[in-house]
């Protein structure tokens, strides 16, 4: 049994160690005897549907967005949404979630077309404000960021967040679950990320996987379906994995965080 991770834009979509992701899925896979074949995507290298189970892809400022935007779409895209609809997973971190989402608009205003795999938009905040990023304070003034935590079904997940795009889903579009601390999406609907079919977008960094194994588990359970039906995956002795999530969670919410005090008072 085993299953091929298609990590996306390595070299340059990797911000905030994203790139722990990957190594959390594999590891987890080895450590249960379950093999795990990490394909490198960078640009130029197109998608075979058939061959990838689970996609990775981490987080970039806007300048890194723009250099693989182009080929995402054109050289990536029909074999990214051919995965999908057959049931691939995805696990897809703030730029790399952004781009697959129907557009973002960077902070000097210009589109980025993205995949639409999920049913959202984005636009970074200066672009909304018309703020100019002249100055660290003004460039700062426009970002989430901070610790983030979020009720995914019956589970908290958490990480921190750093994105000036506020993403917007549409109507119809499932959020990944309800934020208990930070801004999440767009600071405003109370909503992070989003998910269609097995694929997950989300603005949790850390990177998210280590601290958050029950999520872990979830995608390699997603990334083996297809092949090999639903598996059950063997326990693992987590104990540093809860207690480093327990800890976030408990200092991320113990302190509101600036979002959390925003949202009492609705969104400025
Ligand atoms: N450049 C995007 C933004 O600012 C994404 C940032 C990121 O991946 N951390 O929103």
């Amino acid at each position: 049994m085993k299953i091929v991770i298609g990590y996306l834009y390595p070299s340059v979509m990797s911000q905030y160690g994203d790139l722990g992701n990957v190594i959390t899925i594999v590891r987890r896979c080895h450590w249960r005897g379950i093999g795990a074949e990490v394909r490198e995507l960078e640009i130029g290298e197109p998608v075979d549907p058939g061959h990838i189970d689970l996609f990775l892809v981490g987080g970039g400022a806007d300048t890194h967005q723009r250099l693989v935007c182009e080929d995402l779409l054109t050289v990536k895209g029909d074999g990214i949404r051919r995965a999908i609809d057959a049931g691939a997973a995805a696990f897809a971190v703030c730029a790399g979630y952004q781009l697959w989402g129907h557009y973002y608009r960077t902070a000097t205003g210009e589109d980025l077309a993205g995949l639409g795999v999920f049913d959202a938009h984005t636009i970074h905040r200066a672009a909304q404000t018309g703020t100019r990023l002249d100055t660290i304070a003004r460039a700062g003034s426009v970002r989430a960021v901070g610790n983030l935590v979020v009720k995914w079904g019956d589970q908290i997940l958490v990480g921190f967040e750093n994105h000036g795009g506020r993403t917007y889903l549409h109507p119809g579009a499932r959020p990944l679950g309800k934020i208990l601390a930070g801004r999440g999406n767009n600071s405003e609907d109370g909503w992070e990320g989003c998910t269609y079919k097995n694929a997950i977008g989300t603005y949790l960094h850390g990177p998210a996987l280590p601290k958050n194994p029950r999520l872990a588990d979830h995608l390699i359970r997603t990334a083996l379906r297809r092949h090999h039906g639903d598996v059950r995956l063997a326990p693992l002795d987590d104990t540093q994995e809860n207690a480093a999530h327990d800890r976030a969670a408990e200092r991320s919410l113990a302190r509101p965080s600036r979002g959390k005090r925003l949202w009492g008072q609705g969104v400025g």
